[in-house]
């Protein structure tokens, strides 16, 4: 096979977070039984007029900003004219020409390497309905309760060159929509999806080869797949001297392998034309700034305080980033207990073990961020060891006590009781008279043994810490 480049442009599709549609009010919520959340607006009857929801727009501001984008001032919808079932209006309203956002750049990290993807342009529109395809008695049938959900298309030049990079930025996008705000990124429900543009060229080459699309990928899994199966695919068709064909394909998740659809339309198949019902969106300097106030703080902010207020690791802080739902965690049970680097490790060694063995998930923790503070914080002024501060965390997970209750009732509270301590370190000293000598006389390995015995004995009521810490004093004192 010749060497070839890949060039992939990308273009994903958010859900916005919206109460409501975009330019209904019916209820814009996942799910809902078919054909319930509809209105004669968003399933097009004729006569009715959309009104445009000011939250969507924002959201879609808020999601420039995020991934770096200028906003423009002044931008216009369009009517995007297609004849899918999907859609009952037989157009979209969409943006052509004047999108809300332009020119963002997005750094994305692979193998250490930094590569920056720069963001075309991001739009408004409206989501289509959904079709389920009925097999047994041959008909599709249309639920359009997602018709008129807004939807921003985030259009990438076409920067990425392999399936790690499509998958990098992918994560990133979704990362930074999330901490945004404004969508939730579930693209097991479809609220994320991505469509890659594709094509390979010779490393002589001065022009980018015919590309393919392949629509609707709603898995990270699936779109490195479905890269990996267009770079075979297209290459053997160029080393055969044939051409690639500029068309639509759908990937089939089972066989791993992506089919034709349709010819590729061209922007002027759509016939598109400015959306006569739908006023142009106008924006002052005073409204974008008050729009870019209200953007909650973004990754790479938590990211330097995690290291510099903080002190957490890069490796850890990283870590700790790239989950919203983590990191508005570990922030919450910090301003319940200001030790950040014990709560970071009791968060990256037990709480995330528990959330990968699939004890627990992170959307619907049994307990608090005050309760697992109080826990991290027993753990560290040792009220319970260390050995039992896991264990009380899984009963957390199973009951919905709070962790002082589980220590009490499991025996694992240590009241620590220094006339009890010594009490024992004298009666293990005075049973063990010759290992006493031995240690003195300069054999220390012998310690071990003396703290074994009076740890055995004090189990409960001192911490081996304590223990370690007078038995050391004692034996000093005989020297
Ligand atoms: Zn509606």
């Amino acid at each position: 096979m010749s060497n070839y480049i890949t060039v992939i442009g990308l273009e994903i599709h958010a859900e916005l977070l919206t109460n409501s549609k975009v330019f209904c009010t019916c209820s814009a919520e996942f799910g809902g039984d078919a054909n319930t959340r509809c209105c004669p607006v968003c399933t097009g009857m004729p006569g009715t007029l959309p009104v445009i929801n000011e939250t969507a727009v924002e959201y879609a501001v808020k999601a420039g900003f995020a991934l770096g984008c200028d906003i423009n001032k002044f931008s216009v919808f369009d009517r995007k004219n297609y004849f899918y079932p999907d859609l009952p209006k037989a157009y979209q309203i969409s943006q052509l020409e004047r999108p809300l956002c332009i020119n963002g750049l997005i750094p994305v990290e692979v193998d250490g390497k930094v590569k920056n993807v720069r963001v075309n342009r991001i739009h408004l529109e409206e989501d289509a309905g959904k079709l389920v395809h009925d097999d047994f008695n041959g008909v599709s049938l249309a639920d359009y309760n997602r018709c008129g959900i807004p939807l921003i298309e985030i259009v990438t030049e076409p920067d990425i060159s392999s399936a790690a990079e499509a998958k990098a930025f992918v994560e990133q996008v979704s990362l930074l929509l999330q901490y945004a705000g404004v969508c939730d990124c579930k693209m097991e429900q479809g609220s994320l999806r991505c469509d890659v543009n594709i094509s390979l060229m010779k490393p002589t080459d001065t022009e980018f080869g015919t590309r393919a699309e392949i629509k609707n990928l709603n898995s990270l899994k699936s779109i490195v797949r479905a890269i990996e199966f267009e770079e075979k695919r297209q290459a053997q068709l160029l080393d055969m001297g044939k051409r690639v064909v500029q068309e639509t394909r759908r990937f089939n998740d089972n066989r791993g392998e992506t089919k034709s659809l349709r010819s590729k339309e061209n922007a002027h198949d759509y016939r598109y034309f400015p959306e006569p019902d739908i006023l142009q969106v106008n924006f002052t300097d005073e409204m974008l700034d008050e729009i870019k106030a209200k953007l909650p703080e973004l990754p790479d902010v938590r990211y330097s305080r995690y290291v510099k207020d903080f002190g957490l690791s890069e490796v850890d802080a990283k870590i700790i980033i790239q989950s919203k739902l983590v990191s508005d965690f570990f922030d919450d049970t910090v301003s319940n207990y200001n030790n950040p680097k014990s709560i970071c490790a009791f968060i990256l060694t037990e709480l995330l073990r528990r959330i990968n063995l699939g004890e627990v998930a992170m959307e619907n923790l049994p307990f608090s961020a005050k309760e697992f503070a109080q826990l991290v914080e027993m753990a560290d002024t040792d009220k319970v060891s260390k050995n039992d501060a896991k264990t009380i965390l899984r009963f957390m997970i199973e009951s919905s006590k709070s962790p002082l209750e589980l220590a009490k009732e499991n025996g694992m509270l240590i009241e620590i009781d220094t006339g009890k301590v010594l009490e024992t370190i004298s009666n293990v000293l005075a049973e063990n008279p010759a290992i006493v000598e031995q240690y003195i006389s300069g054999d220390t390995k012998v310690f071990g043994f003396l703290m074994g015995q009076c740890n055995k004995a004090l189990k409960g009521v001192a911490t081996p810490k304590v223990v370690k810490e007078e038995l050391e004093a004692k034996l000093a004192s005989l020297k």
